[in-house]
């Protein structure tokens, strides 16, 4: 497919591995095993009999009939929010812990923003009696709390990454420095579509399971397997990647990636790279990124701890070049309020990343007989002590 990664690891002129020579071999011996290993039948079965009995899938696409009122328009909700442990994170640690034993490696790190990556991993690790470490920044230890306490009773060690403004770049630099302590017996579990090549290909290979099954759904509900609109929410991207994957060759789909613009894009607290960002390197691949004019990484800004990166994975900074994805963004207050609007309408708490995505329904004019798919790509249990801070109406 035109839109995946080439042989040498590049989207367009994005991605690449840029690593430091310590990882050559972690990195080669991923490049040489991963398609073989996941494409092999052996672990496509153990891979699939989780996701159905122990992560809960496939997940139920549900058409918001309030909501949908309400817009005058079509609106149906693909429910990661019901994986097991919240979020879509757990398909890609699911199917990274098992190539991590398949490689036989016996330690297992991450990093974590919002902590759901690291619960994720946190999961698998204890599922599979592995041990794990998982990286998370001091700024978001302290919001993400309910977090940090399930990724100890879960038996992971949560380390502190104390540098910069203490979240998500910072934690993903102090992972890599560990791998690079440790290449021999430790895998990396990254969380998104970032980093080196082969990881974005990878995180997307085991998200792309969202619009797989999307497809099917919306032909059973729809009698027709593609809806009008596709939104999601961007981080890293891989919830998005997920969400849109199986429908990037069909181009009459509208393809639509939310970043978080903070208190506004001019502000100085802001996270929305496409607007923000120029090409350069982070965490080992080329992609856009927010940078001031030496090129030095701009620190980002958002609520949601989730969305709040420099950077985005280098498919959607090539999605975005190619105009195949539209890139909009969504402030904080915004998503608070669409946050209010879907638990009130539908009795659904969305993760505050999630809410970035739900606030483009209030910016976008759609028409009466046009369906929008949101990937609710989590719950917001982790977020409530920020709601509950912003509780107007
Ligand atoms: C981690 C996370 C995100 C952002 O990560 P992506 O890789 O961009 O998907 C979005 N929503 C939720 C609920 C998350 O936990």
């Amino acid at each position: 497919m035109k839109y995946d990664v080439n042989k040498n690891g590049y989207y367009g002129s994005f991605g690449g591995a840029y690593i430091p020579e310590m990882l050559y071999p972690n990195i080669e011996n991923l490049k040489k095993n991963y398609i073989k290993i996941i494409n092999s039948p052996d672990f496509q079965k153990e891979f699939t009999e989780l996701l159905r009995d122990y992560v809960g899938r496939p997940t139920p696409l549900y058409f918001a009939k309030r909501l949908s009122e309400y817009y005058n328009t079509n609106i149906y909700l693909k429910r990661e929010d019901l994986n097991h442990t919240g979020a879509h994170k757990i398909n890609n640690t699911i199917g990274q812990i098992l190539l991590a034993k398949r490689l036989g490696k016996k330690r297992i790190i991450a990093e974590t923003g919002a902590g759901q990556h690291g619960v994720a991993t946190a999961t698998v690790c204890a599922l599979m009696g592995i041990e794990c470490i998982v990286y998370m920044g001091e700024t978001d230890m302290k919001r993400q709390a309910p977090n940090v306490a399930r990724m100890k009773m879960l038996g992971a060690e949560v380390r502190p990454a104390t540098c910069g403004n203490k979240t998500l770049k910072d934690a993903t630099n102090e992972a890599i420095r560990d791998w690079i302590n440790n290449p021999v017996n430790t895998h990396y579990i990254i969380g998104s579509v970032v980093g080196p090549h082969p990881y974005p290909d990878i995180v997307t290979m085991f998200q792309s399971i969202i619009s797989y099954e999307m497809k099917i759904q919306m032909l059973q509900k729809t009698g027709k397997d593609s809806p009008d609109y596709i939104i999601a929410c961007v981080g890293g991207g891989s919830n998005a990647i997920g969400a849109f994957y199986h429908y990037l060759e069909n181009t009459k789909v509208n393809l639509i990636a939310v970043e978080a613009s903070g208190l506004g894009v001019n502000s100085g607290k802001s996270a929305a790279t496409l607007v923000l960002g120029k090409p350069g390197i982070i965490h080992g691949s080329k992609t856009i990124l927010m940078q001031n004019d030496d090129g030095q990484i701009t620190e980002p800004y958002s609520i949601s701890a989730g969305l709040d990166y420099p950077g985005v994975g280098p498919i959607h900074a090539y999605l975005a070049e190619t105009k195949r994805v539209n890139f909009k963004n969504a402030t904080d207050s915004e998503a608070i309020k669409a946050a209010y609007q879907l638990t009130r309408i539908e009795g659904i708490i969305p993760a505050l990343e999630t809410a970035h995505a739900l606030a483009i329904l209030e910016k976008t004019k759609f028409k009466k007989n046009e369906t929008i798919v949101i990937n609710i790509s989590g719950r917001g249990d982790k977020d409530m002590e920020t709601y509950i801070k912003h509780l107007t109406i």
